[in-house]
């Protein structure tokens, strides 16, 4: 079984939520297993422990994209900052408001998170649209970050939005479509 395979697995699918029509792709089952969520983190950990693919700075994306942030930020021993949605973080920030299907969203980071020049890896639970991840490499830029690759357990690639990303010049590393 390969670890895409295994990880597949052990995502739930949850129909109808949050709306009549959506099929929501659970990833809690990969972090309450311990062994399960040793084989996501280190899936990841292995990439960027490699010295081409290093970060600075770990960037994640609220709120599952804390969860596995914050752990591969620790195992790579550099640091980590959350992307916020607006309104939760107290010092200054930068902020980017995207489009969403009914309405809009509104994401911040801190304006001392990231210093220019620091490569940054930017990462979530899923990509759908590619909204989400496309204003946080928006923020991280205006700070003059660089962000080296965006990360995810999870693409939906009929959405488009890898695509998308990565026509913008985003490189991507997703484990499970
Ligand atoms: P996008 O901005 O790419 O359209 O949506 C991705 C964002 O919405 C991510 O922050 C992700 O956590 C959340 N999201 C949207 N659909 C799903 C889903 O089916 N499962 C999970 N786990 N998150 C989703």
């Amino acid at each position: 079984l390969s670890v895409n395979e295994y990880l597949r697995q052990h995502i739930r699918t949850v129909p109808d939520w949050p709306a009549p029509g959506v099929q929501f792709r659970d990833i809690t089952p990969l972090l309450q297993d311990p062994k399960v969520f040793r084989v996501l983190i280190d899936a990841f950990v292995h990439r960027y422990m490699d010295k081409a693919l290093r970060p600075d700075v770990v960037a994640g994306l609220d709120a599952r994209g804390f969860i596995l942030g914050a752990v591969v930020a620790y195992e790579l021993n550099v640091g980590f900052v959350p992307i916020r949605k607006k309104g939760k973080l107290p010092f200054t920030t930068v902020e980017e408001t995207y489009e969403l299907e009914y309405g809009s969203a509104t994401v911040e980071l801190h304006t001392d998170a990231v210093k220019a020049g620091d490569r940054v890896l930017l990462i979530d639970d899923l990509i759908a649209t590619g909204g989400t991840m496309m204003a946080g490499k928006k923020l991280l830029e205006k700070l003059g970050a660089t962000v080296t690759e965006g990360a995810a357990i999870v693409d939906l690639p009929e959405l488009g939005g890898s695509q998308r990303l990565r026509e913008s010049g985003l490189q991507l590393y997703t484990l499970v479509d």
